[in-house]
């Protein structure tokens, strides 16, 4: 298995269902990308993956401009779920979202939310745009799992309806300096981080938050970091003391 995943260097995102002899059409992106761009040719072997079946060896039995085929030869990995862990973030400038959801897919999350807070620029987000940079760190980082990204919502909605039994780890710029560290602790499996945009929380935002019983309040250490530095740091920090690291 290890061998022929090193032969094979492309990893390709697609949406139909996987399995030993499935073939595949590709579509006129997927073509262009893999015959024009990679100089792919027939004969050519990539992995495929789909969220759901795990990834395949699949051999290029078809090669146009705008059209191919793939036949999937045999699995070489079978699905990994991260742990359940949800990302919580309030969307920054552009470039700065897509580098969130890009890491975040990278370290290991299971869903990702944009929320509004009361200090939240932006009124939308492109959720397509989110997902495509999501599934390309997906293909990128070698991961089976393809976390969903969800529309923009009020954070106060989303907490209205929130599931009891997951913890959410709050990082509050206020606590800067304090030792408020997050705590290993087994019995809980569900969680989520929550990050802040570039103005932080509003202190309504942060008594409301303090009084729930299922968040935690922590701390990022004796600095103050950048929206999508504190959201990459609250990420490894949680995978490396509750995660799969
Ligand atoms: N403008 C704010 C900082 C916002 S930083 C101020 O000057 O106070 C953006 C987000 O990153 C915060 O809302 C928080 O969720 C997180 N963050 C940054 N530094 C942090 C730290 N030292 N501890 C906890 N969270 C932090």
């Amino acid at each position: 298995m290890v061998s022929l995943m090193r032969k094979a260097k492309i990893r390709l995102y697609v949406e139909q269902p996987l399995a030993d002899g499935q073939s595949l059409t590709l579509s006129r992106d997927q073509a262009h990308y893999l015959f024009g761009v990679m100089r792919q040719r027939v004969g050519g072997q990539i992995l495929v993956f789909n969220g759901r079946d795990g990834e395949y060896l699949a051999e290029i039995v078809e090669a146009g401009k705008r059209s191919g085929v793939l036949y999937c030869r045999q699995q070489t990995r079978v699905l990994q779920m991260p742990p359940d862990l949800w990302l919580l973030f309030a969307p920054i400038k552009k470039v700065r979202t897509d580098f969130i959801v890009e890491k975040a897919a990278e370290l290991g999350v299971a869903r990702i939310f944009p929320v509004q807070t009361r200090f939240t620029n932006s009124d939308r987000v492109r959720q397509d745009r989110l997902q495509a940079h999501v599934i390309e760190a997906t293909e990128q980082c070698g991961g089976t799992f393809v976390p969903p990204v969800e529309d923009l919502q009020p954070l106060d909605k989303l907490l209205e309806k929130w599931p009891q039994d997951r913890q959410v780890v709050f990082c509050d710029e206020s606590l800067v300096g304090c030792k408020a560290n997050l705590i290993a602790t087994s019995d809980i499996q569900k969680w989520a981080i929550l990050v802040g945009p570039e103005g932080g929380f509003s202190d309504e935002e942060r008594k409301r938050l303090a009084h729930l019983p299922y968040v935690t309040t922590i701390s990022l250490g004796p600095r103050i970091l950048r929206a999508d530095t504190a959201a990459v740091a609250a990420l490894a920090l949680w995978h490396s003391t509750l995660g799969d690291w």
